[in-house]
């Protein structure tokens, strides 16, 4: 396509977005031809009539054929009219030209035949060009109302860009005529330092003068590709690129628009460099819908602040969304920590004879909304931007309070377990903390178990086993939790001081499944007995696999089929009830 094509093309698609917001929408083609075929076949049949003489039967009555040329010539006036009405500055101009190419021949015809009764035709014509006059004027000034309205709601107030609500439309515009484009999320760097120290007026220019610029490439033909820059809010803006040829092109019209931005700006006489974080997501490829597509650029933004490399321009790739989703757990995660919304569910854990062992802790968090989320998403990102110590004693310590309540009220010799972090583990003070629940909680630390799941015990062993052993030395008891996954070598397990094996849910899973499943939890029942440990299976859903481990000789069970964890006055009932 040559730039000029192109640009139009930008124009059409522009403008056709905007029309399509519009209130107010003119009539299509169809409709003004429609109105041009009746008004000429109206004026023939006035000619026509006026020069049959001669008389037709109606109601009765007599009527000549000539009295009906005024009724045609009214129904001719009446689409030179709607026209106007309809069909804009094509309609009036139409209709304007009928009506003076109608007036000679009039004319004419009087001064000819020198017929004083077709002056009265003069006069109708005339009014009728006044009318449509009326009209159009008239129309012009709503149009123009109606363009303003439009314009406010489909531009920024502030730089006169298009705005959210304009982009997103015109977004599902391409996407429905399913053609190929980019959208790029831009994030101006550091803006906020800007307004912080020049305060928001100035903050404001400098966004005007960005859209300004911005503003010059897309109406330009510097650019390879077709483009338009919308301004999403802040100091973000959206640019959609259409018509390249390849990812370069893509990349070509971005670095455009950043070396724009980078130019000098002079604002209350101080010099600026800006830079921005361009992230960019591809239609179809990289999403099917305007909100997928939103996402993608926008996390690929992210990740272009995130890595803070030379290059201020990334695609979405998909392990972004995943860092995206994990920023935003983060963030919820330090605002639940903040402002006290992480606590407890306490799970039963049962003999085979149904009488109560004790409870594991489970971490609960809540959103700002009040919604739970689930440890599946928030223990990961915890242990990953190094929070889990953090939630870990919130949970021991808030679940040991609890816990010392419970036990006196109902003078019972149960367990509290609490899952200990490897990274909580290894930390220094983690021995004095402990030391300092236990008091507070007036718990005996026979009573308080710590499970420490396997495979983090293979990767820090010798470290882990001097913490472990301090832990047993206060009395602590050990578990292994998750045991079955970590592929861990008896000689490991020789060393560990443990009290407690927990066969993983996956295996009581498929326990049932095959004759082999069953004989590998029989062997780490037996296994865990000659190194003197008790086993518990966790996950325990079914009758059947509760058949199964009883069996095999387990010791305890943990699960669904006996209980799920519960908040503490629920907790408490079991408490009641089966502390026998
Ligand atoms: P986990 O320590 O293996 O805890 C057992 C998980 O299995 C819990 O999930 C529990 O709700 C679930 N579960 C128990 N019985 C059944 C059952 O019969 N069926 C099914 N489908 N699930 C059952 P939850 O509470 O979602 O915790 C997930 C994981 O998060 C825990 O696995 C643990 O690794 C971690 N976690 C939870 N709380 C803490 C904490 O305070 N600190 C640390 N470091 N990790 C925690
Ligand atoms: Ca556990
Ligand atoms: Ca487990």
């Amino acid at each position: 396509m040559k730039k000029s094509d192109r640009k139009r093309y930008r124009k059409k698609i522009i403008e056709s977005t905007l029309d399509s917001i519009s209130v107010r929408q003119k009539s299509p083609i169809y409709v003004f031809i429609l109105l041009l075929v009746l008004y000429l076949t109206g004026t023939f049949l006035v000619s026509l009539s006026a020069g049959l003489q001669g008389s037709v039967q109606l109601f009765g009555h007599l009527i000549p054929i000539n009295a009906f040329a005024g009724v045609f010539s009214a129904l001719a006036n009446i689409c030179v009219i709607l026209m106007t009405l309809w069909c804009g500055r094509l309609g009036y101009v139409s209709a304007l030209t009928l009506l003076v190419a109608q007036l000679p021949g009039i004319l004419i015809g009087v001064i000819r035949g020198n017929n004083i009764r077709s002056l009265p035709g003069i006069f109708s014509n005339l009014l009728a060009m006044i009318a449509i006059t009326v009209v159009y004027l008239n129309n012009k000034k709503v149009e123009q109302a109606y363009i303003s309205l439009r314009d406010r709601a489909v531009k920024d107030d502030l730089t006169g860009l298009p705005n959210r609500f304009a982009c997103s439309t015109l977004l599902k515009n391409l996407i429905s005529r399913d053609k190929e484009f980019a959208l790029v999320w831009i994030d101006i760097n550091n803006f906020n330092s800007i307004n912080d120290s020049m305060g928001y007026e100035n903050g404001n220019l400098v966004l005007r003068e960005i859209a300004s610029r911005w503003e010059a490439i897309t109406n330009s033909d510097i650019t390879e590709t077709t483009d338009f820059i919308a301004r999403i809010g802040g100091d973000e803006f959206a640019l959609v690129i259409c018509d390249y040829s390849s990812e370069e092109d893509i990349l070509k019209t971005i670095s455009r628009y950043e070396e724009m931005l980078g130019e000098r700006l002079t604002v209350d006489s101080c010099d600026f460099y800006l830079t921005g974080s361009f992230g960019y997501a591809k239609y179809p490829e990289d999403g099917k819908t305007n909100d997928k597509l939103g996402s993608c650029a926008n996390a690929a933004m992210q990740e272009v602040k995130r890595i803070n490399s030379s290059s201020r321009i990334l695609r979405f790739a998909p392990d972004m969304a995943n860092d995206a989703k994990n920023l935003e757990t983060e963030r919820l995660l330090r605002a639940a920590i903040e402002n006290d919304n992480i606590f407890f569910h306490l799970q039963p854990q049962f003999d085979f004879s149904h009488k109560l062992r004790g409870f594991e802790a489970l971490a609960r968090m809540k959103d700002p909304d009040g919604n739970m989320v689930s440890p599946g998403i928030f223990i990961p990102v915890a242990e990953k931007v190094g929070l889990i110590d953090l939630v870990d004693a919130i949970v021991f310590r808030k679940s040991a309070l609890f816990f010392g309540k419970l036990i006196k009220e109902y003078n019972i010799d149960i367990t509290l377990s609490v899952n200990v972090s490897v990274r909580h583990l290894m930390k220094n003070g983690f021995l004095d903390e402990i030391k300092d629940i236990i008091k507070a909680s007036d718990v005996a630390p026979e009573q308080i178990e710590v499970e420490i799941t396997e495979s983090i015990m293979i990767d820090s062993v010798d470290k882990a086993v001097q913490v472990i052993d301090e832990l047993k030395k206060l009395g602590i008891k050990i578990a292994i939790d998750d045991f079955g996954t970590g592929y861990s070598s008896l000689s490991y397990l020789n060393r560990f001081p443990a009290n407690l094996l927990k066969i993983d849910k996956s295996f009581v899973d498929k326990m049932n499944l095959s004759d082999s499943s069953k004989q590998y939890v029989a062997a780490i029942v037996s296994i865990g007995h000659i190194m003197g440990f008790d086993v518990i299976a966790e996950g325990v859903e079914e009758q059947e696999q509760l058949d199964t481990l009883k069996t095999v000789g387990c010791d305890f069970v943990q699960g669904y089929i006996w209980g799920r964890p519960l908040p503490e006055e629920e907790a408490r009932k079991v408490a009641a009830e089966k502390a026998v």
